[in-house]
């Protein structure tokens, strides 16, 4: 290979290293915060953005729809598809139900090049990290932060759908929750949905390429 070869191989190189990397987009925070919330903003305004359904063993809420809002799934059809190797990860949830993100839409989002977000909560997302490199998947990682922790209290209690004990448990892993912020990429504060789900669509834009 003469030496004009080698730099010849360098120039036809130099543009991919150019091209914005296009990663998986891991949304998470404690309990409360807001994550879903945001995400919603973020959909309706941009709705080239594809958030993944998870499946979940929990009973669907008034107004939610099987493959819109979760994957509804009993305990034996969860651990089916666990068993199958068809989760990229999964996670028991304030101990009451399991959760799990589907791999195959996700990677075929991706392939597409479409951009495409995970809304999970914070063992999900240290499983994402576990496992990224095996599945070649790059990753970026966004906490969603509350604006102080007596405004994440009034919503936790303030939502009206869980039980006493359930939003107890719920702000004890909250507490634990907001202790990770540290290992997260960038963090945005949700001290309002739309200028916090602009944060969010700017992040992925740039990661995206996409400019309007
Ligand atoms: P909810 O039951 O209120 O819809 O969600 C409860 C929690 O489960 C939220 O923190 C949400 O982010 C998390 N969650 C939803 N889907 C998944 C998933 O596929 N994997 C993990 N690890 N957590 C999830």
């Amino acid at each position: 290979v003469s030496e004009s070869g080698a730099a010849g191989a360098e120039e036809t190189a130099a543009p991919a290293d150019k091209t914005p990397k296009k990663r998986l987009v891991v949304l998470t925070g404690p309990a409360g915060v807001g994550k879903g919330t945001v995400e919603n903003a973020l959909r309706k305004k941009h709705p080239g953005v594809w958030v993944s359904v998870s499946a979940t063993t929990r009973k669907p809420r008034p107004g939610e729809v099987n493959g819109v809002n979760y994957w509804f799934l009993d305990d034996q059809q969860f651990s089916a598809k666990e068993k199958d190797g068809e989760f990229l990860e999964t996670a028991v949830v304030h101990g009451l139900a399991r959760y799990g993100t589907l791999i195959k839409p996700v990677q075929e989002h991706l392939a597409e090049g479409i951009p495409t977000v995970l809304e999970i909560d914070l063992q999900g997302a240290r499983r994402v990290k576990q496992r990224a490199a095996e599945l070649g998947l790059e990753v970026v990682y966004v906490f969603i932060a509350p604006p102080s922790f007596d405004e994440l209290v009034r919503r936790l209690k303030g939502r009206g759908t869980e039980s006493a004990e359930e939003v107890a448990k719920r702000l004890e892993t909250a507490k634990v929750e907001l202790a990770a912020e540290n290992e997260f990429d960038v963090t945005i504060v949700n001290d309002d949905v739309n200028r916090a789900s602009e944060e969010l669509w700017g992040i992925i834009a740039k990661e995206y390429g996409i400019t309007e």
